[in-house]
This record gives C-alpha cells, structure tokens and sequence, in this order.
C-alpha cells in the first residue's frame, strides 16, 4: 500500500478503481477488409452493446436525477437504431471495404454534419449527439473504453486537473470521487466536486501517476489522503469514518425544514449554487431555500457551439419550475479565465483572468448577451426568478448591462411573449472595484452577492488556479473581510440585500463574523446547508 497526500476539497468516502481521464480523440485508422459481412456484423454487435450501455445509464439516472435527466441516453438511443445513422455505415464498410471503425467515424461525422446545418435550432443540437454516439460505437469496437459509463463500473476519476468543460460532461453517477495532480481549493473542479457531493482530493502532485491506473484506491475527502491498494486495517478505518460521518449528517437531519434563524432570531437566507439543472436534486436534498448562484456558463462548456435560446430557456424553466416559487438567480454567462469554449474563440491573453471574460464578454458581444437574457426573461415567467452580472467593475458596465436587459424586455413585451418585468436584477462583487463603488452601485442594483472567490484573487492578486501560491491566497484576510462590511454596509444603506455565492460563505470560522456583519444571505454547495444551517442557529 502507498499513501498519496493532498488537499481535501470534498468531504465524503470513497472507495474504487483508479481511472485516468482519456483525453485524446480517437485516431480512427482506415484499415481495408476483405470480409465486408463480418465487418457489418461487428457494426451491429457493437451497436446492441452500445444500446445496452444506453439503456443501462437510462435507467441508473431515471432512478438518481429523475427521468428528465434519463432522456439524453434515450435520444441516444433512438439514434443508434434509426435507418439515417445505420445504413450509411453498412453502405461505407461494403462499397469502399473498410473497417467498422472508419465507417462509423464518416458516417457519423457526415450526419452530425447535415444536423448541424439545418435551421431548426433542436435540430442543429443533435449534431454533438451523432457524434457522442459514434464515439460509442468507436469505442466498443476498438475495445478502447473512453466513456465513464461504459464498462459499467463506477471509479475514481484521475486527472493531472479537470477543466470545468470536462466536468460539465462527466457522467456523474459513474465517478465515486474526483482525484487530481494540480487543482487549488477554489478551483472549479473543487467546486464542482462539492456542488455534488463528490469526494474530492486535490493537489496530489505528480506522484499520482497513470501507471496507478486500474489499482484499488481508497481517500478521504476530508484529510486529503489517498491510500493505492489500501490494507484490510485502512479500510476498516475509513468505514469507520464514513459511519461517523453518516451519523453526523443524520443528526443535522433534525434540522430539515427549519427556517434558518440566527441566535439573535433573525432570519437569513440560505441558498445553494449550482452549475446545471441536474444539480437541484442535490439542491433539494441539501434543503437549500433558494439557488443564489447558478453558475449559466456550464450551459455553454463542453459543446461545439453556443446554445441556442430554447436550449436555455429550457434549463432555466426546469430550474425554476423544479424550485417550486423559490428564488432562482440565475447568473449571467461567466465565460473566460479558467472557463474556455474554443467557439468563443477568445484571442490568447497573458493574464486570461484579467482579460476578456464574464460581463466584458457580454457588452463587446451584445447578440450572444441578449440571446442569454430572453431565454432567463422567457424562464422568469415559470417562477421565482432573478438575474445576476458577474464581474462588475463600474457603474458604466452595469449601466449598459440593465440597458440591455430594457431592450431584451421591450422586446419580448412587443413579441407578447410572457415574462416577470419585475425580475430582480443584481450584481456580483467580486472585483475590489466594485466593493469600493459599492455605494454608487447600490443605486442600480437589486441585490449584491460577494463573490469571494474572485474578490480574494483580485484583492490579494493571487491567482485563485495556482496552486503553488496557495499559502499566499488567504480569503479570510483583513483586506477581504473589509470589504464585505463595506458592501453590507453600502447596500444596507440604499435598502438592498446583500449576500455571500463565493466558497468563503461556507467556512465555518467565519459564520459569526458573517451574521455579525448583517449578511442577508449566505449560498453554498448544496451539500453544506445543514450544516450552516446549525452554525447559524449558535451565532
Ligand atoms: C466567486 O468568484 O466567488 C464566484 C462565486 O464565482 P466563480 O467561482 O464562478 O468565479
Ligand atoms: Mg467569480
């Protein structure tokens, strides 16, 4: 047995075979067959297997995350047996005798093509889909298992990092906990891994190597240990752990369905963030009262092009509806930095994170800014929604913000599409800037939410992904804290609410100092409501 150390990011147990996330796209070779009947009857075993595996993950997220989040894998697999995706691969392998791989790889590449060409916006999304299904097929061929569902098995995810276009992706009910060379705390693979409550190790260095592949591994998401082929007696431990943990949560269980209500009797809003509609299951489990932050971006990583209006304004009406009347705030896209689209195509940046990202993005690109808020302003008539700008540095970017936003409702008001022209309109503060300003910006804001992720990286001017400066990125220094009193203050004063959304909110040393301070509302990864929730009641 060996004993890897790193940076626990996510609490929780976790027990599995170790898997290095593949990264490369498959090198389809055109390899000649003499036996175009085999071959074809390759193409078809493959296809029922791939089916089965569709099926399988059908049923596995129907019974985790509800059937609405089961239909992609039923797409999938309608897809792998209509006549449009089969007979091309049956007519490449016989008429230019190749192998299956190669023809499924054309065949597929030709359809996600014609789909990606049609004017039907539904239509052009099921061009990732051909291809996600070739890949598949590809994969069960060339006895190359790419996807984390596919053996069937769930493991614990390796990776030197995770970028959160790759997270967005992961098949979640197949990763028993996430496990990375590099990664800071408040990086958003951590985040990720909380938001889900998946058990997260961090940092571990370059001695979690893809020679470990395939062995046993047991951590601790808590102390950051990750055991190789870990004895009888540590395991034994960890069970241990993972019973004083459950018992733990068990006792936090009492306070379900409680308002959350500080020492003092007052009441304080208690929110969880989320980057996707599969996260409000672990939102409703948590017992969150609202969404303070979802993250939209997610939205936009991990596909080939932008999604289109419908697309969105299905995700933020699921939301919304699924939240039953509470609040949704919904932020706007967050994209740059750590959080690339290669559709963007963002020019190369020496100091990406203080480059063309978040709000700037949406003002210097005002169709793709207004596409976004139709859809929240089309979703804000199926609940409680509210909008949120991240990255506010001056009064003027907000001021052409809420322009835009007029004209988004001015145009839907004249379309007589639907939606709540009351929607709350807030900012983040999450640059110095803002916190300084916050006076001015209260007058133009519905409500502040503190970025605190961003707000310590900027305040301090250390890079919140570098992990080898980490001692250096402290959020609870006095520079920080300052000015979250500041912005409590400035927003009091103009009558607005004000909020914490950055991981900050969840740090159990600093919750007196937040119910002190007058914090309205706190949000966190849905996994920590509870227990701030008991925290707030002793503050
Ligand atoms: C933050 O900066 O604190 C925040 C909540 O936004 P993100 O972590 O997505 O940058
Ligand atoms: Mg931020």
């Amino acid at each position: 047995m060996i004993t890897l150390h790193g940076k626990g990011v996510s609490a929780g147990i976790a027990v599995g075979p170790l898997k290095f996330l593949e990264r490369e796209e498959y090198a389809v070779e055109k390899k000649a067959v003499t036996d175009t009947a085999g071959e074809v009857q390759r193409f078809y075993d493959a296809r029922q297997k791939a089916g089965a595996q569709l099926d399988a993950m059908a049923l596995s997220m129907a019974e985790k995350l509800g059937k609405g989040n089961a239909q992609l894998f039923e797409i999938h697999r309608m897809m792998l047996e209509d006549s449009d995706y089969c007979d091309p691969v049956v007519k490449i392998i016989e008429t230019e005798k190749v192998c299956a791989e190669y023809a499924v790889q054309a065949a597929g590449s030709r359809l996600a093509l014609d789909f990606a060409e049609m004017d039907d916006d539904y239509m052009k999304e099921r061009s990732a889909d051909v291809l996600d299904v070739s890949r598949r097929v590809i994969a069960i061929l060339s006895g190359t298992q790419r996807d984390l569902g596919s053996a069937g098995e769930a493991v614990i995810l390796a990776a030197e990092d995770f970028a959160p276009s790759e997270t967005a992706q992961f098949d979640r009910t197949m990763v028993l906990a996430l496990v990375s060379q590099k990664g800071a705390a408040n990086s958003h693979t951590a985040i990720f891994a909380r938001t889900m409550g998946i058990p997260a190790v961090i940092g571990l260095g370059a001695t979690l190597s893809p020679g470990l592949a395939g062995k046993i591994a047991a951590l601790d998401g808590e102390t950051g240990e990750l055991h190789i082929d870990p004895e009888d007696a540590v395991i034994e431990k960890l069970e241990t752990r993972r019973e004083a943990l459950l018992k733990k949560r068990e006792a936090l269980e009492l306070l379900r369905g409680m308002p959350t209500v500080t020492k003092t009797g007052r009441r304080i809003k208690l929110y969880a963030n989320i980057g996707s509609v599969d996260d409000v299951e672990a939102v409703r489990n948590g017992d969150a009262e609202g969404i303070g932050l979802f993250r939209s971006e997610f939205l936009y990583l991990g596909r080939q092009d932008y999604p289109p209006e419908d697309i969105q304004y299905e995700s933020y009406r699921k939301v919304a509806e699924e939240m039953g009347g509470k609040e949704v705030i919904i932020r706007t896209l967050d994209i740059g930095a750590d959080k690339q689209a290669d559709y963007f195509e963002l020019p190369p940046e020496e100091n990406p994170a203080l480059g063309l990202r978040a709000i700037r993005i949406c003002l210097t690109r005002p169709h793709l800014f207004k596409t976004q808020l139709r859809a929240i302003y089309r979703a804000s008539a199926h609940g409680s929604v509210s909008i949120m700008f991240p990255m506010i540095s001056s009064l003027e970017e907000l001021k052409r913000a809420r322009r835009c936003a007029a004209e988004v409702r001015e145009e839907l008001a004249a379309e007589h599409i639907p939606f709540n022209e009351k929607t709350p309109v807030g900012i983040m503060i999450e640059t110095p800037a803002a916190a300084i300003i916050s006076d001015l910006l209260a007058r133009e804001a519905d409500f502040f939410s503190l970025g605190t992720n961003d707000l310590t990286q900027y305040t301090l001017a250390v890079d919140r992904q570098n992990e080898g400066i980490s001692e250096f990125c402290d959020p609870r220094h006095e520079a920080v804290l300052r000015l979250i009193r500041m912005t409590v203050e400035n927003g009091h004063r103009a009558g607005i609410w004000v909020g914490i959304c950055g991981s900050l909110g969840a740090d159990p040393e600093l919750t007196e100092t937040f119910v002190r301070v007058g914090l309205d509302e706190l949000s966190v990864e849905p996994s920590g409501i509870l227990e701030l929730r008991r925290r707030i009641a002793l503050s």
